[in-house]
């Protein structure tokens, strides 16, 4: 019989969740073994957060060089952008990010990395794909990630589409870049080959850009967007698309032909789970393919836990990253013959679209805030950048911060903020909800002058909740 190499825990993927899995697990005192099939780092490091933050950067200072002047410098004279070198760029961040050796980080912290695909062949039984190696383990960790969706289009696949797998190895700049899909990837992407000098136009089946966030803080991009340039159509059906040589066009319901040299999707994603055999370990997923998990993580399998994309509804690094350490607790408690003892917590999930404003949000929008509470009992609280000394100084007067809160004792439902750097100004808001700070707490602390998170603080002052002064308060009835 073929020998079995054993385990405690298996973790299956090395991307953002899987590492994270791993070392918990390790530390926790067990036997841990993670398998990668592709590059340790995954989506993020290679196809994500990392070459699209690269680009966003390149294409920010180029936009501040043609902004030259309104600072005092000599008028931006013009140029062409080498887009070789631009994503050049972008190939060293990576390296640069995921510099350094994670296989032997693994094995200093007793972890066996193997390199290969694998799939379930039992309950408790894996195999790889190619040297066909049997592992077994007491729980498992399943880290694989997500897939972009396409949308049923005749004809878009067959006439070449690109995705966030694909577009980091474009070697030169299409000229007309269509996108479908108006979230973050299609958002964020636009702006930089628009900025680029590409012709963009971002195509939408629903009314608005970043459906999920707060309707103000997406409106104020929108208007950014356009007024760069880029078309964003709303209430778009596509019937058919085809390629016409080297072209691409799309036929729109209603009769308008789009012509095009790439097509960016970026409708969605779905659970990474083909090709696992799940059914032999007895996982299932949800009728839209998402990988089911309780509050714990826990897999329709008892032994089998899953963290990050494959079932996450929160795709975000710093989520896949706490979710790996929530599955590998639960499943080292277990292994130790007691009850999961950590059950996710998705209060305080800060979520961010690098655009240029940046958009950025936590917790409850107003929208959905009036879900959950009498509109009598919200208080929202808002600061545009326009009053802020620092925001005036460096020209980055577009967006605000805005504070949803109870009136009733200051509790902060969520915060939103459009503008220059809103995802490093949402942190202060995330640690205030993390620790149950009223939003009194914000307007006490003193904030650096002249620096953008005093907008955060401005705001919390026009809050029901703010105190006239540190002191004043017992003193002074207030209306
Ligand atoms: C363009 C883009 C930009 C983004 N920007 C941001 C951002 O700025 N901030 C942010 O927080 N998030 C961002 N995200 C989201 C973020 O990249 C993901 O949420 C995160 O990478 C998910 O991590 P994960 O570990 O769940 O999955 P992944 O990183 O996809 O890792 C899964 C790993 O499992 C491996 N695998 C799969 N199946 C098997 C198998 N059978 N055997 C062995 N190995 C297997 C895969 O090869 C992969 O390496 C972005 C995503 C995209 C697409």
């Amino acid at each position: 019989m073929e020998e079995v190499q054993e385990f405690d825990i298996a973790v299956i993927g090395a991307g953002s969740a899987g590492p994270k899995a791993a070392r918990i697990a390790a530390a926790g005192g067990a036997k841990v073994v993670i398998f990668e099939e592709a590059l340790i780092g995954g989506e993020c490091l290679y196809t994500g957060c990392v070459p699209s933050k690269s680009l966003i950067h390149s294409a920010t200072l180029w936009n501040r060089m043609q902004r030259a002047s309104e600072f005092g410098l000599p008028k931006w004279s013009g140029g062409e952008i080498d887009f070789g070198a631009i994503m050049r760029q972008v190939h060293r961040s990576i390296e640069e990010v995921g510099g350094g050796s994670a296989l032997d980080s693994f094995s200093r912290q007793g972890i066996t990395t193997v390199c290969e695909r694998v799939r379930f062949i039992g309950t408790h039984t894996i195999e790889t794909s190619k040297t066909k190696v049997r592992y077994s383990a007491k729980q498992f960790i399943l880290c694989t990630g997500s897939l972009p969706t396409f949308p049923p289009i005749e004809g878009l696949e067959a006439a070449g589409c690109d995705t966030n797998r694909t577009v980091f190895e474009w070697k030169t700049l299409p000229k007309r870049i269509v996108i479908i899909g108006g979230g973050p990837i299609g958002c964020e992407l636009g702006q930089v080959y628009r900025r680029f000098g590409s012709e963009v136009t971002i195509l939408l089946n629903g009314k608005r850009i970043l459906a999920r966030d707060d309707a103000d803080t997406a409106a104020v991009l929108s208007q950014q967007l356009i007024s760069e340039g880029i078309r964003i159509a709303i209430d778009i059906t596509i019937e058919k698309v085809e390629r016409r040589g080297d072209e691409k066009v799309l036929l729109l319901a209603g009769g308008e032909v789009i012509v095009c040299d790439a097509i960016l999707v970026s409708t969605g994603r779905k659970s990474n789970v083909a090709g696992l055999s799940l059914d032999e370990a007895g996982v299932h997923c949800d009728e839209g393919g998402r990988l089911k998990t309780n509050a714990y993580l826990q897999t329709t399998a008892p032994h089998i836990w899953a963290a990050g994309d494959v079932t996450s509804e929160y795709k975000f690094t710093h989520v896949a990253a706490y979710e790996g350490a929530v599955a590998a607790s639960n499943a080292v408690s277990v292994l130790y013959g007691k009850e999961p003892c950590c059950p996710a917590d998705y209060r305080v999930i800060p979520r961010v679209t690098y655009t240029d404003p940046e958009v950025a949000g936590v917790g409850l929008t107003p929208a959905l805030a009036r879900v959950s509470h009498s509109e009598e009992v919200i208080d929202i609280a808002r600061f545009p950048f326009a009053h802020l000394d620092k925001a005036i100084i460096t020209g980055e007067t577009t967006g605000f911060v805005q504070i949803v809160s109870l009136k009733t004792d200051g509790t902060i439902l969520g915060a939103q903020i459009v503008g220059t750097s809103a995802g490093g100004l949402i942190n202060e808001m995330c640690l205030a909800m993390h620790a149950n700070l009223p939003v009194a707490e914000i307007a006490l602390t003193m904030h650096a002058y002249p620096t953008l998170p005093e907008a955060v603080e401005a705001a919390a002052l026009s809050s029901s909740d703010a105190p006239l002064s540190p002191c004043l308060d017992s003193y002074v009835a207030r209306e």
